[in-house]
């Protein structure tokens, strides 16, 4: 079968491997779907993410979905022709941490395209069954993959505790920041602000909800955010902009008492900042996202209700031979790119 592997730097090569087998209990996945996420440009830019370093070559991408093609000994709940979405995080089970029900903290988890484990940009995978979900009539692919930054959306909201009523802003509107907007505005939000510095993610945050948008590059959002809330400021702040400045412009914008979500992983330097007598004076919580707990089943469920939009963001499509060029026009925000999806005919 063929598999994108980074080699190094913006090296990805497509290259044969043999087809793994499913062992018990896992399912064999032919992909059919793999969206290209921030973390993967970090890999694909950077090399690594933080103190996690792609030393050795690795296969990338976790936002995946496929048919399944068989089943190991002992999956009763899987048959093949089954279509699923594929939860790329693989927690332990025993630990401190999964025991007390935060799955995506365990020390012991294996996430797809993260060092050492190769992740699903290759056409089979074979994966644990109960990492598997079935796609209902209503979702294609796309959906199914899309459900990862969507299931993070998700986690970001819940550890926000969002209330009908309150005022939201969204620092960086990359996909999982439009999954934001959207769930904001279910959630009840009055006023939902929006900050980008790319016009096309603005478009997309305004037509899911967001009231006013703001670029940082020719304006101050947290100014702009105070003068539309008379001076108040918002409620919850979520930063999932990954670039100097916005957890700071978050805070600027925040109402004494609000909260600070920060879902965004710091590109270059390996530190978040933002001023310690605002964040002190207004009593702030802060809050780290850590991908997602169990999210997969909400997140189906909304969707297949039609409650959010998972397909509008997916701008871009490529074939696995064209994976480099996905990952160049990704990394380089080119040509109005929000989400840049890889598909797998086979
Ligand atoms: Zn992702
Ligand atoms: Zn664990």
């Amino acid at each position: 079968m063929k598999a994108a592997k980074l080699h190094g730097i913006r090296d990805i090569r497509i290259e044969e491997m043999p087809e793994p087998e499913p062992r018990p209990g896992e399912a064999l996945v032919q992909v059919r779907a793999v969206g290209i996420c921030g973390s993967d440009l970090h890999y694909f830019k950077e090399g690594r993410i933080g103190e996690t370093v792609a030393s050795e070559p690795l296969i990338l991408g976790h936002e995946a979905a496929g048919v399944v093609e068989a089943v190991g000994e002992g999956v009763e709940d899987l048959k093949p022709g089954d279509r699923v979405a594929v939860d790329p995080a693989l927690s332990c089970g025993k630990c401190e941490w999964c025991r007390k029900g935060h799955p995506n903290l365990c020390p012991h988890i294996r996430f797809f395209g993260t060092p050492p484990v190769d992740g699903a940009l290759r056409e089979y995978i074979a994966h644990p069954a109960e990492a598997l979900f079935r796609l209902p009539q209503g979702l294609d692919y796309e959906d199914g993959a899309m459900l990862e930054p969507l299931g993070v959306a998700l986690h970001a909201v819940d550890l926000a505790h969002l209330k009908p009523g309150q005022r939201i802003a969204v620092f960086g509107v990359g996909v999982i920041g439009l999954f934001v907007v959207q769930l904001a505005r279910l959630s009840g939000a009055v006023q939902i602000f929006a900050t980008d510095l790319f016009p096309f993610r603005l478009d997309l945050a305004g037509r899911f909800g967001a009231d006013e948008v703001f670029r940082p590059d020719s304006e101050d959002p947290a100014a702009g955010i105070m003068e539309a809330t008379g001076g108040r400021g918002v409620d919850v702040a979520f930063e999932a902009a990954w670039v100097h400045g916005t957890a700071e412009q978050a805070v600027e914008a925040l109402a004494p008492g609000g909260t600070l979500v920060l879902i965004g992983i710091p590109l270059g330097e390996d530190v978040v900042s933002f001023r310690a007598s605002s964040s002190r004076r207004k009593g702030l919580t802060v809050k780290m996202v850590r991908r997602m707990k169990h999210a997969y089943p909400r997140a189906i469920r909304m969707v297949e209700r039609g409650l959010l939009d998972v397909r509008s963001p997916v701008t871009h499509r490529f074939p696995l031979d064209d994976v480099r060029r996905a990952f160049d026009m990704a990394a380089g925000y080119r040509d109005g790119v929000v989400k840049a999806m890889v598909e797998l005919q086979n």
